[in-house]
């Protein structure tokens, strides 16, 4: 990892849970800014561009998926929400408006560490394959260093979840990829939320890339379908 420090963006009504929170972090090294409410996270995100955010979802002036949708729309950043209950609603919700991953209220530091760490792990590991030129997958033209897609010339906003996805099975596009794998190469870690998280994330790529272009494989996994 690059010793550069990354900065996190903390947002949390709760002043203990924010305290804590920013602690914990800057004690790992992260450079921390802390915000309070909806509209205070917009602006500190416009201010601070933080390489990733820790949002809770309740908070004061707009919740936290409207700030994700909000900053999503500017330029993707990795977000880690915080939320009080495991409702899968309220999560499905999040990763609609581009959340990466989830932490049920009471969590454990070490968990929310680890967590941030892997979702920045992800982010660089993707732009490692910076080197690469940009891919030309029928209809679907993805620029890596960029992270950017165009789909028959009209660029498509992606969440940086959905981008790693796509990248994940772009790198052998016909070839079907289990759903375990997809969580070990996407997420970073074994452990992950489980496979309804990668398929709720798919849902959401090929919502925006053409349902056409990920075949599932049921019980199994997913494989990018190019066109010829
Ligand atoms: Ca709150």
């Amino acid at each position: 990892m690059s010793t550069a420090r990354r900065r996190v963006l903390v947002v949390e009504d709760e002043p203990v849970i924010n305290q804590a929170v920013s602690d914990r972090l800057e004690a790992e090294g992260y450079e921390v800014v802390r915000a309070f409410d909806g509209p205070g996270a917009v602006a500190a995100f416009t201010e601070h561009s933080p390489d990733l955010i820790v949002l809770d979802v309740m908070l004061p002036g707009y919740d936290g998926h409207e700030v994700c949708r909000r900053i999503q729309a500017d330029r993707p950043v990795p977000v880690l929400m915080l939320t009080a209950r495991a409702d899968e609603a309220d999560v499905l919700v999040g990763l609609a408006v581009g959340a990466d991953d989830y932490l049920t209220k009471p969590f454990r530091m070490r968990e929310l560490v680890a967590r941030v760490a892997a979702l920045l792990r992800r982010v660089e590991r993707a732009t490692e394959l910076a080197g690469r030129k940009a891919l030309d997958l029928g209809g679907l033209t993805v620029d890596a260093a960029a992270r950017r897609v165009w789909r028959d010339g009209e660029e498509v906003r992606l969440t940086p979840t959905e981008f790693d996805l796509l990248l994940c099975l772009a790198a052998q596009p016909g070839a079907v990829v289990t759903r375990e794998k997809l969580l070990a190469e996407v997420w970073g870690w074994p452990g992950a939320s489980g496979t309804r998280t990668v398929d709720s994330h798919v849902k959401g790529l090929r919502a925006k890339v053409g349902s056409e272009l990920i075949r599932t494989v049921h019980g199994v996994g997913y494989a990018l379908e190019v066109a010829r």
